[in-house]
């Protein structure tokens, strides 16, 4: 598709980013051209917006932002077959290479080689983006477009959740930022017993709470682990959804957890952190699991049926919709923590 769009273009190194009109992209056989219809904000995108020594390290400018994404199926390369002009997608933001050895044995998301969307390639944070066939996913009509393109990290939040079996248990969700409020609804969803979060920002506490939230806990203000054991019979919780990456919360959740309990970690520390192993993790036979990403594509079959079937309501988490234009004032947002997910439409 020849002709001009708008997009939001790390132009160069250093903070921000620019609205600028660049050429529609081109496809290759294996890619889909979408024509976008509503992304949302990613900490990731902040990161790079912000240009964090992590920025600095990966991001080759000039780099289109943005990886969340829903839109309408306006062009399609020779070898795919597997959408049709017109279908309502959404895009997997892992790249697999499909042939390293994590690939061949269905860990695809974990590719050793693996690009990312907005990342290493442009993004979506544009009128149109290139998406490559492995990576598109068909929507269900019943789902809006916002929903639709908050699906990437609600798969990570359905991981997470998953690995805790929570069926039955009470759980501590460690972090409230937009993955840990979108957690929240999938550890309801998912049948656990009682949801406590810990999360020091008093904006998303109330969102947690919407979201299906027992107790709420500022963790700088309240003692975690009174709370937690006033909430659990004394016992403890028997599974921690760690999404904030904060070496003291770290810490102060892996203490919550009853024996032989178990901890999935989302959130990534930005150093090393000193943890007690011998006292909360070998003597308590605690099951320490990392999370990357998500399941390609069983986390995305989940998120489908439970939006589809409307079981899963993800409006408390979204809080804001702005114009793409408008993308300075959502990363200003996003820095401020004073948000969850925040809808872009060009
Ligand atoms: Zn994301
Ligand atoms: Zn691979």
């Amino acid at each position: 598709m020849a002709g001009k769009m708008k997009a939001v273009v790390k132009t160069e190194p250093g903070y921000g980013a620019k609205l600028v009109e660049v050429d529609i992209p081109k496809i290759g056989p294996s890619q889909v051209l979408i024509k976008v219809t509503s992304t949302s904000i990613c900490g990731t995108d902040l990161h790079i917006y912000a240009w964090d020594k992590w920025a600095e390290s990966v991001i080759k400018t000039p780099q289109i932002l943005g990886h969340e994404v829903a839109g309408e199926v306006v062009e399609i390369g020779a070898q795919v077959s597997k959408v049709k002009l017109g279908d309502f997608v959404s895009a997997e933001t892992h790249i697999p290479c499909g042939h390293c050895y994590q690939c061949e044995t269905g860990k695809q998301h974990v590719c050793n080689t693996m690009k990312i969307l907005g990342v290493h390639v442009d993004g979506v944070f544009a009128d149109y983006a290139v998406i490559e066939a492995v990576d598109i996913w068909l929507n269900d009509p019943a789902i809006t477009p916002e929903f639709a393109s908050v699906q990437e990290p609600l798969g990570n939040a359905i991981d997470t959740i998953y690995a805790g079996n929570v069926a039955g248990k009470n759980v501590l969700i460690s972090g409230a930022g937009p993955i840990g409020l979108l957690a929240v609804g999938v550890a309801k969803v998912f049948g656990a017993t009682k949801i406590i979060v810990s999360e020091p920002n008093s904006y998303r506490r109330d969102i947690a709470r919407k979201m299906g939230a027992d107790a709420v806990v500022d963790p700088t203000q309240e003692d975690l682990g009174y709370v937690v054991k006033h909430c659990t019979g004394g016992i403890g919780v028997d599974f921690v959804a760690e999404m904030s990456g904060h070496p003291v919360a770290l810490n102060q959740s892996l203490k919550t957890i009853c024996t032989g309990g178990s901890m999935a970690m989302l959130g990534f520390p930005a150093d090393k952190v000193s943890i007690d192993l011998t006292n909360d993790v070998i003597l308590k036979e605690i099951t320490l699991i990392g999370i990357t990403g998500r399941k390609m594509f069983k986390t995305w079959h989940i998120a489908k049926r439970l939006l589809k079937e409307k079981r899963l309501d993800l409006t408390p988490a979204i809080t804001h919709q702005l114009p793409l234009e408008d993308f300075d004032q959502g990363m200003a947002l996003m820095k401020s923590g004073n948000c969850a997910k925040i809808i872009l439409k060009p």
